[in-house]
């Protein structure tokens, strides 16, 4: 029994215009063969999905196909897809025969001139090992599912929590499902239903009993453990995406099509029936930093959704930095900022150089205002970590050489490559303790919260600049599929029966 394994993971938001290239792709780690299997084999999805088939009494061989994986950025250029494209199935081609494929992808990945890059990876999958074979994919929960990935696919397995917490245990589901469909010879169907409405990430906590996700988490965990479903999921899409077939969506993959199609449309009513409960309070830039600053005692968090270094975008907004500078900090002041220019101006002049920088509006010039800002160079450090928490789990980031500049007690941490800037084990490399800090800036909409919910004083979502607004509805959008909730208002619109595949 062979089975073959591979990994396509990025994160696009299209209103970055900076491309994503193969090179991009190399930090995080190129890996075929039986590299892939062993560098990944307690990493993420793969990890979960490796560990689970590794104790089957059959002992199935994993063969590893190929492995790309990307920080969430601008569109992939068209020759990087091709060529990721090609070297996956080429390794599936001289893999043959197998008897399963396992793809663990995001699902939000675009590329220039390419709106579905998953469904494509899928669809040649497909062709190459024919109908019979069990095709597994994972998924991001702010996929964009289209009805491609699910006609090619015999199952998808989504993470069910935001903050992304499941990585590995998704990747262990979808060797369960792997399981009922190779060993067990289960057919199942699967039922999809689009819904014509995007959704802000900032409420969407799925940990929050609060939240309209709390719930839905139970949901969808607790249709899980029917043995007559093998997997079901909800897809609020990562919303800067500019694409024909964009939206929300449920699929549910059932032993039987009634089950299938049941579950698909019960799903479906409960999400849009309470679409508007995913609205975010954003504070006004300026009130945040204020408040923080009158919030003298403990850790106050800012969520920086515009410039969400996970939401894709180019993590260079100058915009709350501008204000913490206003301000004496009783204890550090946290912010981030990539910005590979000021890194090497940084290493140049060395430790303790005292120097008015540049910053912003050069990777970035329509969300990032350039600034000039009195710094000195408080270290240099290389900004290497492993990730366990929001996204990752036992993940190595490697955002290159990097730079703390401290103004005042205000230290903004620069990077060469983007990340997860919100990462506490970030913040660490740099010698810092962020649960110490007066005002934390973490450049995400919600993931951040599973590393500072328990420990921050304060956290405010934080109306500000950047290629991932949280008011997203209010910017241009050409290619989008309408009527689309919230840009269009929809009052007839009810669940249709769900496609099936
Ligand atoms: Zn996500």
């Amino acid at each position: 029994m062979r089975i073959a394994i591979g990994q396509l993971w990025q994160e696009t938001n299209t209103f970055n215009p900076l491309p994503t290239t193969r090179a991009d792709f190399e930090p995080l780690g190129i890996y075929s063969g039986d590299e892939l299997i062993a560098k990944m084999a307690d990493v993420n999805e793969p990890g979960g999905f490796i560990q689970h088939v590794q104790k089957w009494p059959e002992r199935p061989q994993l063969v590893g196909l190929a492995r790309f994986a990307a920080w969430p950025s601008g569109p992939a250029t068209r020759e990087a897809i091709a060529g990721m494209l090609h070297d996956m199935t080429d390794a599936l081609c001289h893999a043959l025969p197998v008897d399963a494929v396992y793809l663990a992808l995001h699902g939000a990945l675009v590329a220039d001139g390419m709106p579905d890059v998953e469904g494509e990876l899928l669809r040649q999958v497909r062709e190459l090992v024919g109908p019979a074979i069990p095709v597994v994919a994972s998924l991001d929960l702010h996929t964009n599912i289209t009805r491609q990935m699910v006609e090619r696919a015999d199952a998808l397995v989504l993470y069910h929590t935001a903050p992304h917490i499941d990585v590995f245990e998704t990747g262990q589901r979808a060797a369960k499902v792997m399981r009922r469909l190779l060993v067990d010879r289960v057919r199942p169907v699967t039922a999809f239903q689009k819904i014509p409405m995007v959704v802000p990430a900032e409420r969407a906590n799925t940990q929050d009993p609060a939240s309209v996700s709390f719930g839905i988490r139970q949901f969808l965990q607790h249709v899980e453990t029917d043995p007559e479903v093998l997997s079901i999921g909800l897809a609020t899409v990562q919303p800067w995406l500019d694409i024909p077939e964009m939206g929300s969506a449920v699929v549910a993959t059932a032993t039987s099509q009634a089950n299938a199609e049941q579950l698909c449309r019960e799903l479906a009513d409960q999400v849009w029936r309470r679409r508007r409960e995913y609205l975010p309070e954003l504070t006004e830039l300026a009130d945040a930093v204020r408040l923080a600053h009158e919030n003298p005692a403990g850790l106050v968090v800012l969520g920086d959704a515009g410039d969400s270094t996970n939401s894709g975008s180019t993590g260079e907004a100058t915009a709350i930095l501008s204000e913490l500078v206003k301000h004496d900090w009783p204890r550090p002041a946290f912010a981030t900022m990539v910005a590979p220019y000021a890194v090497e101006e940084a290493r140049q002049r060395g430790v303790g150089a005292k120097y008015a920088a540049q910053l912003g509006g050069v990777r970035d010039q329509r969300f990032s205002k350039p600034i000039t800002l009195d710094v000195e160079v408080a270290n240099l450090f290389d900004a290497r970590f492993t990730l366990t928490g929001h996204i990752g789990k036992n993940m190595p980031i490697d955002m290159g050489p990097a730079a703390v500049l401290r103004h005042g007690n205000v230290h903004l941490l620069v990077t060469t490559r983007s990340g997860p800037h919100f990462a506490p084990d970030f913040f660490r490399a740099a010698g810092l303790d962020p649960f110490t800090a007066s005002v934390l800036v973490a450049k995400s909409p919600c993931g951040f919260r599973a590393a500072y919910q328990e420990r921050a004083k304060k956290i405010y979502m934080v109306r500000s600049p950047g290629c991932a607004p949280s008011d997203f509805w209010n910017y241009r959008y050409e290619r989008i599929p309408r009527p689309l909730w919230p840009w269009d208002e929809i009052n007839d619109w009810a669940v249709k029966p769900p496609i099936v595949a």
